[in-house]
């Protein structure tokens, strides 16, 4: 080896000892006839001292190291002395005195300071290699090995077994579009590279596997939005003999555990379950985060007699009334509210409408004068007291009301209500608030398509109570499907499942899925169903957005060794790229695209 000691694992306890150490130059002091060092490698960086005195020629070939070479060193360990000691670091109370020194390695002059901040994302992308070996970049890498090993020995001790599966399938896409892989075996034939081991991981339950799981890649080529990588890891994992409840303590009792052992914040715990409706009633989203309260409360009754026209129109047509009441209405300028209502109406909503009352001290002695809305002049005294209290509000809170069509009164309240926990500060930033949501409809309708889509994907089971609408009212069918969520972000989601042929052929039949696609797409789940599937469920969890979480990074590229940027692109290898005309004829593949083909 070419050392035996890490720059970090140096201490008082060597103190006289000689070593060899090996790594990176972090950065020099040249104090005249003495020169400081940080080396640096994985463990952390110890100071080395280059004494002119001591070795002229020592001094001088570390005189001309520069950021990034790579050498060894041997030295003696000695304490620093008073008052040169650092305590920020594990090596701040030693240095290495160097007797010898060696170039391993130079390097270029490096585009950026390994450990600078604010080093723009797509340098540190094109050089992930240097920005890798940044304190943060290993710490989060090496977060995200602890906590994959961590999820595999909790899982491993209740006796499930990781099961790799295959990453060349079949192409059944599951929502989003399949990556495509050419056969060059099979001339004009394709693999498809899994979206998830959904349909294989559920025929390990007829395998009899009973409990499986993996650390699983998964591939969608969809548009990306800001957070998405198009290949993804996930834990997998399936059960079979298990109801909801058996899915969803299994998954909060990994997640609990992994949260108080990387993390020192406050956890709730067990997770609260709440119904979709419920998610989409009180916070306008199914992915809400419970850190703040600001609960959305629907004012249809108190608002839909008064004059106001359009509040009238909105109910008449089927929609809703709804808003958000927010404490000291004083801190809230007018300009604010402007901006709240332009936010609302970039949505594509109708605004919002302050309610606010004028130095009030008793609002049951309330004069209508002292209400201060555009809409005042439509309300009663009794409208204002009746929807203070509704939300519980007191004199000097503010209410913002917004009334429209059902789902877009919901999306846009629910963003208003994170933009004011944001903008206003009122997020208890020391929680972790999970929460599992139940109880989504099974099927939702696209409008544009005219067609019944699976809401989450197609082999989730319906509830007992809601199966017979099926035929009559998708729309009312229910499934045993849920989500975890976290501070308002989704980490996975998993089902009962359906095990029969009959119950997953009608649901490919509402989603319009003919027998011949259904057969070429699901026939081997389908067939394995008739040889005595277990009833089964289980969940997908997404690993990057957890090691964020954990890490305290906001993007997901930042715990991914070597991501790829919004458009998919990797800035290092430069992938995607044109392949050789020698290749595609391999794959009997023409490119349609021929002039870029020629550049
Ligand atoms: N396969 C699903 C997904 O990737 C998760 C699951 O239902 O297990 O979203």
């Amino acid at each position: 080896m070419y050392k035996e000691w890490g720059c970090g694992e140096i201490g008082i306890d060597q103190e006289k000892n000689e070593i060899t150490i090996a790594g990176w130059v972090d950065s020099w002091r040249d104090h005249g006839s003495l020169l400081f060092i940080d080396l640096r490698d994985s463990t952390g960086t110890v100071q080395v001292v280059f004494d002119k005195s001591k070795s002229n020629s020592n001094h001088q070939i570390a005189s001309s190291f520069r950021a990034e070479w790579v050498v060894q060193i041997k030295g003696i360990v000695e304490k620093r002395i008073e008052g040169a000691e650092n305590p920020n670091i594990s090596t701040g109370y030693i240095e290495v005195h160097a007797t010898e020194i060696n170039v391993l390695n130079e390097s270029k002059t490096p585009p950026f300071e390994v450990n600078s901040e604010n080093i723009d994302e797509t340098t540190r992308l094109r050089y992930r290699f240097l920005d890798l070996r940044s304190s943060r970049m290993q710490n989060n890498i090496r977060l995200r090995n602890d906590v994959i090993l961590s999820i595999c020995n909790f899982l491993n001790d209740k006796n499930f077994v990781h099961i790799e599966t295959p990453i060349l399938i079949k192409s059944t896409p599951e929502g989003a579009r399949d990556y495509i892989v050419p056969s060059r075996v099979h001339p004009g034939e394709f693999y498809a590279l899994p979206q998830s081991p959904q349909q294989i991981k559920q025929m390990l339950m007829t395998s009899g596997f009973e409990k499986y799981y993996q650390i699983a890649k998964c591939f969608r080529d969809e548009d990306l939005r800001a957070d998405r990588q198009p290949e993804h890891t996930q834990l997998d994992f399936e059960m079979s003999f298990v109801h909801q409840e058996d899915v969803l303590a299994n998954c909060e009792d990994l997640y609990h555990f992994l949260s108080k052992k990387y993390q020192s914040k406050d956890i709730t715990y067990p997770f609260p379950r709440i119904t979709y409706k419920e998610a989409i009633e009180k916070y306008g989203t199914d992915k809400p985060d419970t850190r703040f309260s600001l609960e959305l409360k629907n004012l249809n009754d108190v608002l839909g007699g008064t004059e106001f026209r359009v509040f009238n129109n909105t109910l008449e047509s089927g929609g809703s009334i709804k808003g958000i009441s927010l404490k000291n209405s004083d801190s809230i300028k007018r300009s604010y509210i402007d901006e709240l209502n332009n936010f609302v109406i970039e949505m594509g909503g109708g605004g919002v409408i302050p309610i606010s009352l004028d130095n009030v001290e008793d609002i049951s002695k309330l004069d209508i004068k002292d209400v201060k809305s555009p809409i005042a002049k439509f309300l009663s005294a009794e409208n204002v007291i009746e929807i203070f209290s509704i939300f519980g509000a007191s004199e000097s809170d503010i209410i913002f009301i917004s009334a429209g069509e059902n789902d877009k009164v919901n999306e846009c309240l629910g963003s208003l209500r994170n933009k004011l926990a944001k903008d206003l500060e009122l997020i208890d930033e020391n929680k972790i608030n999970f929460l599992f949501v139940t109880n989504f409809p099974l099927f939702e309708f696209d409008k544009e398509s005219g067609q019944w889509l699976a809401m989450h994907h197609v082999f989730s089971s319906p509830t007992k109570e809601t199966e017979e609408f099926m035929d009559s009212d998708p729309s009312k069918v229910i499934g045993n499907l849920f989500d975890l969520v976290c501070n308002g972000v989704e980490l996975g989601s998993g089902s009962i499942r359906i095990h029969n042929r009959k119950t997953q052929e009608k649901v490919f039949s509402i989603i319009g899925y003919s027998k011949s696609e259904v057969e070429d797409r699901f026939g081997p789940l389908l067939e394995s169903f008739e040889y005595g599937a277990p009833p089964h469920g289980g969940m997908g969890l997404g690993i990057d957005r957890l090691v964020a979480l954990f890490s305290n990074e906001e993007s997901i590229r930042d715990v991914i060794s070597f991501p790829k940027t919004q458009s998919a692109s990797d800035l290092l290898w430069g992938a995607p790229s044109l392949i050789e005309e020698k290749q595609k004829k391999e794959l009997n593949i023409k490119s349609i695209n021929q002039e870029k083909d020629k550049n």
